[in-house]
């Protein structure tokens, strides 16, 4: 078996990718805060199960929205 086989069985699947999700509005404050822990920081991909590529975009949309202030960067 190939093992990229094996990763795949063995990986959660990428919700963003079973959504079909191609881009990731930074406005989404709600979506967004399922990849934040309590402390703000993005939980890493091997606990969501995001594939490499939607974990950069959730990555960038988080920062921007840092940015814009749509979320905080701690949560008290
Ligand atoms: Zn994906």
């Amino acid at each position: 078996m190939a093992k990229q086989d094996l990763d795949k069985k063995k990986r959660k699947s990428c919700t963003l990718c079973a959504d079909k999700v191609e881009s990731i509005d930074y406005k989404d404050g709600a979506k967004l805060r399922r990849y934040l822990t309590e402390a703000g920081k993005i939980i890493p991909r091997r606990i969501t199960g995001n594939c490499a590529k939607h974990q950069r975009m959730v990555a960038k949309a988080i920062k921007r929205a840092r940015e814009a202030a749509i979320i905080n960067y701690v949560f008290d």
